[in-house]
């Protein structure tokens, strides 16, 4: 799976709606490849990724970067193995991340594979404190919520980010579902 077939995905999985959301992998040790600002994940093509080296200056490609891509970066350089990087405005999940609440594991796959989802505490859009916080907190994780905004998953391949990225949506609505149904029993 490439970035373009992972961005189809996850706007078809509905992980994403318009230019929402953002996608990069790092190629080599210096230079991610990422999707731009404005681009729809839903139909990429060559024209909406562009390459930036860990300094956040585009190498290669005519358009700007998405504008988080500080956090991508930010991740990047913290941790060697994260090969890549998904941000999303899945519904649930952003849920549960607008109210700053961590998701619990509900299942195997979500205990095996994403383990604690922690949140990211709220900074303005594209600020450094932000990518910061950010690269802090998702640090032992494969994903955190970030408050007041959405999603970010790493992984050492686009195919298994992509899983992750419906995988936290996922825990969100059984966290959601369990919450309802808890509640009303009481
Ligand atoms: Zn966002």
């Amino acid at each position: 799976m490439n970035i373009i077939e992972a961005g189809k995905y996850i706007f078809d999985k509905g992980l994403v709606v318009g230019t929402s959301g953002n996608i990069s992998y790092r190629f080599d040790k210096n230079n991610v490849l990422i999707t731009t600002t404005g681009a729809c994940l839903g139909n990429l093509t060559e024209k909406d990724l562009v390459v930036v080296n860990l300094k956040g200056k585009v190498v290669k490609g005519s358009r700007n970067a998405s504008s988080e891509m500080q956090m991508h970066l930010e991740i990047y350089k913290a941790y060697h193995n994260v090969k890549v990087v998904i941000h999303t405005h899945s519904p649930y999940a952003s849920a549960f991340a607008y109210l700053a609440r961590p998701l619990k594991t509900v299942n195997p796959e979500s205990e095996m594979l994403l383990g604690k989802v922690a949140v990211s505490p709220y900074h303005p859009h594209g600020s450094v404190e932000l990518a910061k916080d950010v690269c802090k907190t998702i640090k032992g994780q494969s994903a955190v919520l970030m408050e007041k905004h959405g999603v970010i998953v790493v992984s050492k391949n686009v195919a298994r980010a992509v899983e992750l990225a419906e995988l936290v949506e996922e825990t969100a609505k059984i966290n959601y579902l369990v919450e309802m149904l808890a509640g009303k029993g009481r």
